[in-house]
């Protein structure tokens, strides 16, 4: 508490209280205040410049050190990851989608990045943003990857699925049973007409055979015909799904009836001779999405490299068909 000074005034002739001024005293308190501020700050220079660490901040730092340490562990496994899911996208690239006819997931869309908006900017600003950021980033680009990874293995498991189901259905099989080939009478192309003696397109294959020899699905399918065609005599039509139908013509007796599921391999008649034919045998047609196609290439199931070669050869013979 400061002193109460006194002054004798002559004219009242008494003393009197000196008045502090006001502004001496904000003064006064303004130096104060200016003098302890800079005395802190030069405090706290020498103290920052002496290298003396307060505990706080020794802790601080300890904890720092060890997280630049971590994400650096951290950037080493994530160059491993990516290693690791590199080698998955191109065996599924490479192997899984061309085994299934897929085409492959080009890479910039694999690798693809997020555009517009900075995902980021909450990391920035920091000594490490950097690190931070980059660390931020590749994770989120490895999650993308892993979503069009497992959607391709989700592609390839509906393909095999369907390719399975192919399998089965596809005609695979010759339509009798013809160990020796002896009987393949005659191929598909253009060929002379037994009965109408001119060259004329030959949309099947002739499988010479007794009368009453059977008649096998050559896949699974669904009888669609049972009757008389055209030329055909008393026929069966299977349809096998995936656009696949096949013919069997100049039966001499069916055994099977329209809408009846089949198996491959099922007997569906037995040969004969009915329709345009010049004797006993099986005309056998196979169909692609409407349009007929040579049969030699699909006994895939029956027949080695060997015995394909020689079923080619007499497949190809350019001699005259039974119809
Ligand atoms: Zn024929």
């Amino acid at each position: 508490m400061s002193k109460v000074k006194y002054y004798y005034d002559s004219e009242t002739l008494s003393y009197r209280k000196v008045e502090r001024k006001k502004g001496r005293t904000f003064g006064a308190a303004l130096i104060f205040i200016a003098s302890s501020a800079l005395m802190g700050l030069l405090i706290t220079i020498a103290v920052f410049n002496s290298g003396v660490d307060t505990p706080k901040e020794r802790k601080l730092e300890r904890e720092l050190a060890n997280m630049s340490l971590q994400f650096e562990m951290q950037e080493k496994k994530l160059d491993q990851i990516e290693r690791v899911l590199a080698n998955v996208e191109e065996r599924d690239n490479n192997v899984y989608r061309v085994l299934f006819e897929a085409s492959p997931i080009p890479n910039d869309v694999r690798l693809a990045g997020f555009g517009g908006v900075n995902r980021y900017k909450n990391l920035e600003g920091y000594d490490n943003s950097a690190l931070i950021t980059n660390s931020a980033k590749r994770i989120d680009q490895i999650t993308k990857r892993l979503v069009i990874q497992s959607k391709s293995l989700d592609e390839i498991a509906k393909l095999a699925e369907e390719k399975e189901a192919l399998l089965k259905t596809i005609p695979a099989i010759q339509p009798v049973q013809n160990k020796d080939l002896s009987r393949v009478a005659s191929g598909y192309g253009m060929r002379v007409h037994p009965i109408l003696k001119y060259r004329k397109m030959h949309n099947g294959m002739d499988f010479t055979a007794p009368p009453g020899t059977p008649i096998y699905a050559t896949g699974d399918g669904t009888v669609t015909k049972v009757g008389l065609g055209s030329g055909y005599g008393k026929m069966v039509i299977i349809e096998h799904g995936f656009g696949y139908k096949t013919y069997y013509a100049h039966m001499s007796k069916y055994n099977t009836k329209v809408g009846r599921k089949v198996k491959r391999g099922e007997i569906i008649g037995y040969v004969g001779n009915t329709g345009l034919s010049s004797g006993p045998h099986l005309h056998y047609e196979v169909w692609k999405n409407g349009k007929v196609v040579n049969p030699v290439n699909f006994y895939h199931n029956d027949l080695t490299p060997e015995e394909y070669d020689i079923m080619l050869a007499a497949a190809a013979l350019e001699n005259q068909s039974l119809d």
